[in-house]
């Protein structure tokens, strides 16, 4: 695995250092995409949202495409990244410093890039992708789902948005969004900027089909 470290020090055990840009994300070149997934550190209580996640990355190695994720090896995260990679996916992740510890780092992952905090993290994984693919997960996926609706909301950018409504994992999700609406505090728009869908499968269909659009 090599290991990048984007703090300026020196990088940990790096077998390999990267080139010092981002790779710009690969719309347009080709039908490979770079798929961010963002999930859950837990595996969650039902084990629908395992299975989905190992799905997902099996589809995601089959379809050719590369995935920039957390980079832990735990809970969704893991699943999704160790299965991606098991399919053949070029699979990336980025982890800041002080969380090596508690997300223990995917050993199998073709690179890892180190941040220097969470914030820098997000801004990494935005750029990188193609479109983004929300699983289940805990207020860290919630804060990362508010960070690419609002950046979509503000034309930062116009890539897909795509949740796997897992069990209706994110039926209150729906909810709070149509009342944000309903109560004059987002524009009716903001539905158009993400799409449900149930499936892995569906959310496959979801990005090639919004990535033409877009
Ligand atoms: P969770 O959904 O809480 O299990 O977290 C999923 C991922 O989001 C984990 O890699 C967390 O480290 C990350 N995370 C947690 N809080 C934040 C935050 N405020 N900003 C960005 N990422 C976060």
């Amino acid at each position: 695995m090599a290991h990048r470290n984007t703090s300026g020090r020196s990088a940990p055990s790096a077998s390999h250092i990267s080139p010092p840009n981002d790779r710009a994300p690969s719309h347009g070149e080709n039908s490979s995409l770079t798929l961010c997934v963002f999930c859950g550190s837990s595996p969650g209580t039902h084990p629908a949202y395992a299975e989905a996640a190992r799905q997902l990355g099996k589809l995601i190695g089959a379809a050719g495409h590369r995935l920039v994720f957390g980079g832990g090896a735990v809970g969704l995260m893991g699943e999704v990244a160790r299965e991606a990679r098991d399919a053949g996916a070029e699979v990336i992740g980025i982890l800041p410093a002080f969380l090596r510890h508690l997300e223990p780092p995917l050993k199998s992952a073709e690179e890892l890039i180190i941040t220097p905090d969470l914030q820098q993290r997000k801004a990494r994984m935005l750029a990188m992708a193609d479109a983004f693919i929300h699983l289940p997960g805990g207020l860290g996926t919630m804060d990362e789902y508010f960070e690419v609706i609002t950046t979509a909301q503000l034309s930062v950018h116009r890539k897909p948005i795509v949740l796997i409504d897992v069990k209706q994992y994110f039926k209150p999700l729906k909810a709070l969004i149509d009342h944000i609406v309903a109560q004059g505090f987002a524009r009716p728009e903001v539905a158009a900027l993400h799409t449900f869908v149930a499936t892995p499968e569906e959310a496959m269909r979801a990005v090639s089909s919004l990535q033409v659009r877009a």
